[in-house]
């Protein structure tokens, strides 16, 4: 596939609880699996209500209460290996996302490419006054994930104009929530030199136009 369909999500205003175990692949215990990390993940509770928290919404629970939980997961999903004591110990949070047209909801660390959502919790707002993420596609067959998020609105680590934030160093044209196929991204505004307006991620390499992610 070489194009991806822009879609606006927004929380539902409930959350997903799981409890995962993984090893730091500093431990020297690399995984045969995908990941090429031990990782094991259940879900405990769908549907618990959200709070604010400083990076956007969580569950309404106390990680500690699940210190004892005899549902922690004892294996890695992908080799059967074993975890030990040391290994992490991950209570997530994570809010459900809807798609304003249907087509998806889940928790944001599975969204696919093309779903955008609102980072409120950043102070550096769009011109319509949100803080845009879009999930980008990767190019190495690997699932999408958070490391694969783009935001526009921030600043490009090759800005050439570092001490103006009156400009955008990516210009967004469009409503991403309202009318996503509206959306277009380039530089044609109030812009610096950085880039041409594409998306450089590590494994993919796009633009955003017409509210379709496409290959450069
Ligand atoms: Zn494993
Ligand atoms: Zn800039």
């Amino acid at each position: 596939m070489t194009e991806w369909e822009c879609f606006w999500t927004a929380p539902s205003g409930l959350a997903r609880v799981s409890l995962r175990r993984f090893v730091y692949s500093s431990a020297g215990r690399p995984c045969p699996g995908p990941a090429g990390y031990h990782n094991a993940s259940v879900v405990i509770a769908d549907g618990v209500p959200t709070v604010h928290h400083d990076d956007g919404l969580i569950a309404a629970i106390d990680p500690a209460d699940y210190r004892d939980d005899p549902r922690w997961p004892t294996s890695c999903d992908a080799c059967a290996d074993v975890f030990r004591a040391e290994d992490a110990w991950q209570v997530n949070q994570d809010p459900i996302h809807l798609a304003a047209d249907g087509r998806w909801s889940g928790v944001l660390r599975d969204a696919p490419p093309g779903a955008m959502w609102d980072a409120y919790w950043y102070p550096r707002k769009g011109p319509d006054g949100i803080c845009l993420v879009v999930r980008t596609p990767r190019g190495d067959g690997r699932p999408a994930g958070l490391g694969d998020d783009w935001m526009p609105d921030l600043r490009a680590s090759n800005c050439t104009r570092p001490d103006d934030d009156a400009h955008y160093c990516w210009v967004r044209h469009g409503d991403p929530r309202a009318i996503p196929c509206t959306l277009t991204v380039d530089k044609d505004g109030d812009t610096c030199a950085a880039g041409a307006g594409s998306i450089a991620k590590p494994t993919w390499h796009g633009f955003l136009r017409a509210g379709r992610l496409v290959n450069a």
